[in-house]
């Protein structure tokens, strides 16, 4: 029987581990869906257009913005990014998981347009190892990774009204406590409506 697709919005400091985290989850769960970002940042080495984001300039991105094709968008260190609207609604009517990889004002705005969405927020084990990981990814230039360790003070303070806290401190255990939120989230009443009915009928 076929349930409703669950809304997995999850959002962390920049550098706390949240894409090696998200990337597990989709290899064990095929039922996900990954909902595509656009963004006006410039691809990173191995990035590919229309997998890891659509990489659309700031015209495009603000076009698209004004004809609200955004289910929520924002402004993160200088850079655009948004959600597109339509495939996540199509996701979730056909049963499908969607996955949100987004920053906390993104998120703040998914809660008010998708009510039922499940919301995880993962935290560093501390802000020195946020700024380790930082520098061991080698991504981001001194000036960037300043921004990233200021930016993930006020974002961690948004942390309260999410649905779910996970340390990423150890991998194995944070990946753990990220299925279970998932699978919990996928027993919900609300995306198995038929079941109770179901079960009385045989
Ligand atoms: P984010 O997507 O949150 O910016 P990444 O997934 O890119 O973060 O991880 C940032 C860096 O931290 C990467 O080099 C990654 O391998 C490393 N990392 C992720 N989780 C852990 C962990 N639990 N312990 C130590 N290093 C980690
Ligand atoms: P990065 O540039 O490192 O890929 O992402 C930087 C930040 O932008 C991360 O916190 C990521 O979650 C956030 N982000 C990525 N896509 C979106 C999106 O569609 N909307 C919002 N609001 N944030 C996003």
């Amino acid at each position: 029987m076929q349930r409703e697709g669950v809304a997995l919005v999850v959002s962390a400091p920049s550098g706390t581990g949240k894409t090696t985290l998200v990337k597990r989850l989709l290899a064990e769960f095929s039922n996900f869906g990954y909902s595509v970002s656009c963004t006006t940042r410039k691809p990173r080495v191995g990035e590919v257009n229309g997998r890891d984001y659509w990489f659309l300039s700031r015209e495009e991105f603000e076009r698209r913005r004004d004809q609200n094709y955004f289910a929520e968008w924002a402004d993160v260190y200088g850079n655009l990014y948004g959600t597109p609207l339509e495939p996540v609604r199509q996701m979730l009517h056909e049963g499908r998981d969607a996955l949100f990889d987004i920053d906390v004002q993104g998120a703040a705005q998914l809660k008010l347009s998708l009510g039922e969405a499940t919301f995880v927020f993962i935290l560093p084990p501390g802000l020195d190892a946020l700024e380790r990981r930082l520098r061991g990814r080698g991504l981001d230039d001194e000036q960037a990774i300043q921004k990233r360790l200021d930016g993930a003070r006020w974002e961690m303070i948004e942390a309260r009204w999410y649905n779910a806290l996970i340390v990423n401190d150890t991998l194995d255990k944070a990946y753990d406590e990220l299925r279970a939120v998932y699978l919990a989230a996928t027993l919900a009443p609300v995306r198995n409506r038929q079941l109770v009915q179901e079960m009385l009928s045989r």
